[in-house]
This record gives C-alpha cells, structure tokens and sequence, in this order.
C-alpha cells in the first residue's frame, strides 16, 4: 500500500536521510524507532507531504504521492495523521472536531457529519464526551478525539507519531487499546513509538532508522530476540 523509495532529504547542511526504503503492505503495521533526531517524524511528515523530499518517491496504493502535480489534498485525506502534540481546536467541541473535516473537505451535510463524529467518537470510547472542549478532555482523550477525527474521513493509512509520549501509562492505555483495536480491524499503519510492548504485539515488522539509513528492519521477534546488528540490539536496549 505504501512504497517509500530510495528518499533523501536534507534540511540545509544536515542531511537525514540517505536513501531510504520501505514498503508497508495492506493491514500491516510497521513501528519505526531509532534514536532521537533519527528523522522518524521527518519521514512521517514525507508521506503526506508535510515536507518535500529531494531525491527519490512515495507511493500510495500504486500513486506516486511526491510528483509536484499529485493532489496533496486527496492525499491527506487518504493518509490520517495523529501527532504527539495535541492538535485539536481548542474552540470547538470534541463533536465539532471531527465533523471539521467531515464537512468541509469530504462535503458531509451537517446531520450526516454529526452520526458519523457520534460513531467514531464511539469507537475511541468517548460517547460521554463529544460536546467536551478540549480543555475538559485529558490527554488520552484528547489523543482519541484526534484518532477519532482522523479515522472519519477513511483513511487507508494512518501515521501514529509518538501518540503516547506525552501522557502518562495510564492514559496511554487507552490510546493504545484503541490503536490496538485498529489494527484488529485491519487499518494500515505506520506508527512511530518508544511503546515495545505493543510493537511486540501489534507491528508486523519494526524498521530501526539511525543515520539517514535503515539498519536493520524485520519482525518484532525476530529484531528483538536475534538483531543482525550489534548496534539494533544496543538500541532496544537502551529504550526499554
Ligand atoms: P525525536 O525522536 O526526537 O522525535 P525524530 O527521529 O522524529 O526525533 P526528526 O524530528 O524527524 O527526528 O528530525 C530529524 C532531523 O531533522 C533533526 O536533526 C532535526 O533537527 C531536523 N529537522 C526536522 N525538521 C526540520 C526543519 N523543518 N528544519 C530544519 N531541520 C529539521
Ligand atoms: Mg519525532
């Protein structure tokens, strides 16, 4: 579903990437870790053109997402994003969230947005908070509202950066039972998290980014239990 291939990118002298493949298929989840500054976030933001490449290309589902003519709208709607930071309007409901979008991009009328914000907010478990302002809402909830926004519009790729980092375990639990959920339900995803536990369970594959490369990439048991690099082993860790 989505080809990411031979990718460069520099930000003025520093160049993080050199090269870069990877390949997520259909309903898979591939966990990306590496080091701080590795340039996880970075390559989240390529694929939905948050920032532009320099050399190379990106696929989705067979489109070559990176041509200066791909229509970075349609793009983004079919790539959900959840960031680390909460980004949700602080005027507005948890309701009013995610029927934003809804209405103004996919063209929803206002009742058919409102039953389809009430089921994805539903579906993060947050029926009780959907006239909440984010204020009222804890980070894990606000976490769900934004999976909840993002999953609204159909996406057939969702990018998780660090959706957990910044709440404690507690909350984070909830987080992660809804992306766990997610990837029951067959959503693929290309989730960039410190969480081994759910890369154990849930990733198909964990791609381990250090020095603009991919070290090494491979199944979590396999990564885990017998790295072919001395340096992938020393990662894990170092983060457990
Ligand atoms: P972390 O684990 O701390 O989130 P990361 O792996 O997500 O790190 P990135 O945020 O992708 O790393 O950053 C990779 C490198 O690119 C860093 O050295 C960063 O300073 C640099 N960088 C990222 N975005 C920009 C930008 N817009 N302008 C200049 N440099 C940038
Ligand atoms: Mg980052």
């Amino acid at each position: 579903l989505l080809r990411i291939e031979n990718v460069w990118k520099s930000f003025g002298t520093e160049q993080v990437f050199r090269g870069i493949d990877l390949e997520v298929d259909r309903g898979d989840v591939e966990v990306l870790v590496g080091p701080s500054g590795s340039g996880k976030s970075t390559l989240l933001r390529c694929v939905n053109r948050l920032t532009e490449i320099d050399e190379g290309a990106i696929y989705l589902d067979g489109e070559r997402v990176t041509d200066a003519d791909a229509n970075v709208n349609e793009l983004r709607q079919q790539v959900g994003m959840v960031f680390q930071d909460i980004n949700l309007f602080a005027h507005l409901t948890a309701r009013e969230n995610v029927t934003l979008g809804l209405r103004r991009v996919r063209g929803f009328g206002k009742s058919e947005a409102r039953d389809r914000a009430d089921r994805e907010l539903a579906n993060v478990g947050l029926s009780d908070q959907v006239d909440s302002y984010p204020a009222q809402l804890s980070g894990g909830q606000k976490q769900r509202v934004g999976i909840a926004r993002a999953l609204a519009m159909d996406p057939k790729l969702m990018l998780f950066d660090e959706p957990t980092s910044a709440l404690d375990p507690e909350l984070s639990n909830s987080v992660l039972e809804v992306m766990e959920r997610l990837v029951e339900a067959g959503m693929t995803m290309l989730v960039v998290t410190h969480e081994m536990r759910f890369a154990r369970s849930a990733a198909d594959s964990i791609t381990f980014l250090e020095g603009g490369q991919v070290v090494e990439r491979g199944p979590p048991e396999r990564l885990f239990e017998r790295p072919e690099r001395e340096r992938t082993r020393e990662f894990l860790e170092s983060i457990y």
